[in-house]
């Protein structure tokens, strides 16, 4: 045997990067039972071994890069931008800056209408706004890494922003490196299906009064900036806020229990990293508590020498210091090791499939009770704490 039946489940990242490179259209990409896609080789399969000699999962992982990483905490100066991102909008500056200063082609992952996840090109300036926040789901890369080459190939720069998985797949695909590829890695603890997430909208749709029009995970609001609240849209406009713990799909996501099972075994959960940037959700933040209060913020790690020279010609678009990166290594769990797999992990996948949310719902906190200091500090807009922070600062100052 000599095809991608040797990649095991557990390892199959569902790239689908093998059913593409199959000279013969022996693969196709199908759903398991638990909803999520992986490879079925036909009997029509001529054993090349094509499929395989492209798997970045396949492969052993490279060794550690010569480069000394360097990590900043960094917040985009343009508010628009940073308002609508997930953390601190690196992804979305950098991406105004690939289309804006190099025209270059920028590839984002984006939610449609009907609530599937995948990957496109990000044609326009006006189209960022697609690719901004999290979608805690895997993104179908689609036809995108073809047209990654094309535009590679024509020596036009690109712009590609994916999971670590997606950034070593579309390598592994790519096989030779390209000066005018750029990749940021996001730092990543885990996916689960499309199947599922379209499941969770078609239960809200039954259970609420009007059907769900949108659906984000990461929204930042003028009372809280860390952005780790889900927005539902229904289709009479009427919009709720909702805490992570308290939404019953972002649960599931945060606590671990619904990801692919590649991720329980990410072999990318590590300092060496797939992306000449990698970006996530600075886990040191707490440490550097003088730096842009009560935002959210990114912490974006420099990986290779190419990266270091746009850093360079970028880091005009942001507020940023240089932070320790071992600190940050230590801190945020995906940059040294992955998710472990919970016990209850397949059932609740089958109980989301099935319908059963009722068995599930014990996974979503309630409300909690807070007390009145904490429930009158939640409702002053961040715009009033910032400028009492920066008040109290220069008394303080001037009194040392
Ligand atoms: C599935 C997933 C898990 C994550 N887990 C962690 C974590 O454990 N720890 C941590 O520190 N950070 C994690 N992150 C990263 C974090 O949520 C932010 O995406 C990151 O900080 C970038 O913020 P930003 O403000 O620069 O992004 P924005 O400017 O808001 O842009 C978001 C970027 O993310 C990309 N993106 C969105 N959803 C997906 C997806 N499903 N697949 C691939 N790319 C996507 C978009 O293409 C876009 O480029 C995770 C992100 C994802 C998608
Ligand atoms: S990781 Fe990608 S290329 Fe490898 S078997 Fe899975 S879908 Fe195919
Ligand atoms: S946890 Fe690893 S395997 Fe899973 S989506 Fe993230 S990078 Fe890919």
């Amino acid at each position: 045997m000599n095809s991608v039946k040797l990649v095991e489940n557990n390892i199959c990242t569902g790239c689908g990067t093998c059913a593409g490179v199959c000279p013969n259209g022996s693969i196709e990409m199908e759903c398991d039972k638990l909803g999520f896609v992986y490879p079925k080789v036909s009997s029509s399969c001529i054993d090349c071994g094509k499929c395989l000699a492209y798997c970045h999962a396949f492969k052993n992982k490279k060794t550690s890069p010569l480069f000394t990483q360097k990590c900043y905490i960094c917040l985009s100066k343009d508010k628009k931008l940073e308002s609508n991102s997930a953390s601190g909008g690196f992804c979305a500056s950098i991406a105004e800056f690939f289309i804006k200063k190099l025209n270059g082609a920028v590839f984002g992952c984006i939610m449609s209408e009907d609530f599937t996840v995948f990957h496109a090109e990000i044609k326009n300036t006006d189209e960022i706004a697609l690719m901004q926040g999290s979608k805690y789901i895997q993104s179908d890369i689609k036809n995108t890494f073809y047209e990654a080459k094309q535009y590679l190939e024509n020596g036009r720069y690109v712009l590609y922003i994916g999971t670590p998985c997606q950034i070593a797949a579309l390598k592994s695909f790519l096989i030779k490196p390209y000066e005018n590829l750029y990749t940021v890695d996001l730092i990543c603890h885990g996916v689960p299906s499309n199947t599922s997430f379209k499941k969770y909208i078609e239960y809200l749709n039954k259970t609420g009064k009007e059907k769900v029009k949108s659906y984000s995970f990461r929204n930042k609001t003028g009372f809280d900036r860390t952005g780790y609240q889900a927005k539902i849209e229904l289709k009479n406009g009427k919009r709720s806020y909702i805490k992570s713990s308290e939404e019953l799909f972002f649960s599931l996501f945060s606590q671990g229990k619904i990801y692919r099972d590649s991720c329980y075994n990410c072999k990318y959960a590590r300092p060496e990293r797939e992306g000449d940037f990698t970006c996530g959700d600075c886990a040191s933040r707490n440490l550097y508590k003088d730096f842009m209060p009560f935002e959210a913020a990114s912490s974006v790690v420099i990986n290779s020498k190419k990266a270091a020279l746009l850093w360079d010609k970028i880091k005009g678009y942001f507020y940023f210091r240089a932070i320790d990166l071992q600190t940050e290594i230590k801190l945020n769990r995906q940059l040294h090791e992955c998710t472990e797999k919970p016990e209850d992990r397949d059932e609740i996948c089958l109980n989301i499939l099935n319908g059963n949310w009722d068995a599930l719902k014990k996974y979503r906190k309630k409300p909690a009770a807070v007390g009145l200091g904490k429930m009158l500090m939640s409702n002053i807009p961040v715009s009033v704490k910032r400028k009492i922070y920066n008040i109290l600062k220069l008394k303080i100052g001037k009194r040392s």
